[in-house]
């Protein structure tokens, strides 16, 4: 398979693709897009933004080509090589799709090259043509090149088609960082910011790779990494590859030249650290250590698995686990993001009707597709698969092992990739059969984790609290310019015993108009038990109600060290040698 990428019009956001195929199917050659991209579990039909597509032979011969589904072009048979011309319209800038403008181009495979039926297993050779506007463009995949200088345009070349979406390629004038880990050429490159303290982010990655390198010993990975960094105004995102990842992070989350360095780093770039830890992670969970269900994936469909809980679970436990083993972040700081982790879950109503193996498998419906009543029927893998992996791995450790031990057992093992009953059968094997059948009964059940129990032992208190000690209605609150909307209705609070449901515009409460500058006043009002009158506009039509504010629940958790040597020793048996003080951290999501 041979593809070429031409980089002609920025302005139109569209890159011109050819396909040719040397020995096309006799009987009519058939080609397809993905309609979804792995890491990132929902079907997003990238093939709605093709444009213009046609074919013919390498002679000129028009061939006839008819569209078979959403995804799928069949061309007439024909006896010589057929070359496939189209376009595709690049302007999702994410990490999972493409994007296209005068500043830089990025793409995933999944968005741009149609495979050939029957011939997916062949190699792919793709052709990157340099850009006509910019003379000064590099490249950075990490796509072997096949003829193309380092970091130059020109033809680069993956063993197979499944192996040529694994590999994103950025495009453009980018800061390009490198450093070595136990000998491996690592890189950084980062679009749309340059004015960052290099030095400091090229230490600090450096360490978060050495010690994660460490964590999973041998077979040492030796192909060399890259982080793929665009920093924009506003957003964040990461997506795992094979020896890659795509991130997508805040400009000011990137520490400023000059910045200081004392104490704890501030909480944007121990965000920007965490994403980079957890997509690294990746490398080996998930990447390597695979769902059996994910080892030939349909590109055309949803691919189910109830192990994606272990797959973000675990490697979200470890990311920030990392930046505290890196010497990046102190254990209060740690303690602190937990807290947030902690929280999350539990400001969660969906934690009790969702397990979070339901949870893995309904990713695709469910997790990525959130709406006003995901918060009641939704428990979020990531968070609470976190939580999972830490009440795990403090049992093993009580039993004198380790969440460490068990992920390099996983790693010797990684070619057959992991059943759905396989993590629950090695648990009990590594930490005895009640730990299985514990861990298999969190997984599959909706229990409350035995967080305060398993943290207590460790020289932990889990201490919890109102997240405002404000009377509680159950609903939360955003402002439209000056309207007042319900997002999001918690299950069985007053709101929803109120009938006031998501979407409804609050306009007075107890005959006061309730605006953005005085709904802080109002609520400061309430009285637990006390009814209020709530007038508002649902569809248009105004109604009203009784609400009875209720006390808040305490759903916000705080983590304190408990003093004495008994404590510290066992804490420090889990979280490593403390270091100097810290400050107040913000949680995140990640792909
Ligand atoms: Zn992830």
């Amino acid at each position: 398979m041979n593809y070429t990428l031409t980089l002609h019009s920025p302005e139109t956001h569209q890159f011109e693709i050819t396909c040719r195929v040397d020995a096309p199917d006799p009987d009519g050659q058939r080609f397809s897009l993905p309609v979804w991209i792995p890491g990132s579990y929902m079907v997003r039909e990238f093939a709605r933004h093709i444009v213009d597509i046609r074919a013919a032979t390498v002679s000129g011969k028009a061939v006839s080509l008819t569209k078979t589904d959403k995804a799928t072009w069949q061309a007439a048979p024909c006896a010589e090589p057929l070359i496939l011309t189209y376009r595709v319209y690049a302007w999702d800038l994410s990490v999972r799709a493409a994007h296209f403008d005068r500043q830089h181009a990025f793409f995933n495979a999944s968005s741009v090259f149609l495979y050939a039926h029957g011939q997916e297993n062949q190699p792919c050779r793709i052709d990157l043509q340099p850009p006509e506007h910019a003379a000064d463009w590099q490249v950075a995949t990490s796509l072997p090149g096949d003829g193309a200088a380092p970091f130059g345009f020109g033809a680069y070349l993956a063993a197979d088609y499944a192996e040529l979406l694994d590999h994103p390629v950025e495009m453009g004038r980018f800061v390009h960082l490198e450093f070595d880990v136990q000998g491996v050429p690592h890189h950084l490159m980062v679009t749309g910011c340059a004015d960052f303290d290099h030095a400091r982010v090229r230490r600090d990655l450096a360490r978060i790779c050495r010690v994660q390198m460490d964590l999973f010993g041998k077979p040492k990975l030796d192909a060399p990494y890259y982080f793929l960094l665009t920093a924009v105004d506003s957003g964040y995102g990461g997506l795992e590859h094979k020896n890659a990842s795509a991130l997508l992070c805040k400009r000011a989350d990137l520490p400023a030249v000059g910045a200081r360095e004392q104490g704890e780093p501030d909480s944007g770039y121990v965000r920007f650290l965490g994403l980079a830890s957890h997509e690294y992670f990746h490398r080996w969970n998930v990447k390597r250590i695979r769902p059996k269900a994910l080892l030939a994936p349909d590109w055309q469909a949803e691919n189910y698995t109830r192990l994606l809980w272990f797959f973000e679970g675990v490697t979200s436990y470890y990311d920030d686990l990392c930046l505290l083993r890196a010497d990046l972040i102190d254990e209060a700081s740690y303690l602190d993001l937990l807290a947030k982790t902690i929280s999350q879950v539990q400001q969660t109503p969906g934690r009790h009707v969702q397990s979070l193996a339901e949870s893995s498998f309904d990713a695709w419906i469910k997790y990525y597709r959130p709406d006003e009543n995901t918060p009641n029927a939704v428990i979020s893998y990531y968070t609470k698969g976190a939580l999972t992996a830490l009440c795990l791995d403090l049992a093993l450790r009580r039993k004198g092992r380790n969440l460490d031990d068990f992920m390099r057992g996983l790693w010797r093992d990684a070619d057959k990739g992991v059943e759905e009953t396989e993590i629950f059968a090695r648990v009990a094997k590594l930490g005895g059969s009640a730990l299985g059948r514990w861990l298999q009964n969190a997984v599959e059940g909706t229990d409350e984790l035995p967080l305060a129990r398993q943290l207590a032992h460790f020289g932990v208190k889990l201490i919890w609290q109102p997240e405002n000690p404000r009377p509680w209605l159950g609903a939360r609150l955003k402002h439209e310019g000056n309207k007042t909307r319900i997002s999001h209705i918690t299950a069985a609070g007053p709101a929803e015993q109120a009938g006031l449901a998501a979407g409804d515009v609050l306009v007075a409460l107890q005959g006061n108009e309730v605006t953005p500058q005085t709904l802080d006043a109002l609520l400061a009002r309430l009285v637990v038990g006390q009814d209020v009158e709530c007038h508002y506009f649902r569809h248009g039509t105004l109604a009203s109600t009784k609400l009875t504010p209720v006390a808040p629940p305490a759903d916000t958790a705080r983590l304190k060290a408990v003093s004495g040597a008994k404590a510290k020793e066992r804490r420090q048996s889990w979280l490593g040698t403390p270091t100097a003080p810290k400050a107040g951290l913000v949680p995140r999501e990640k792909s």
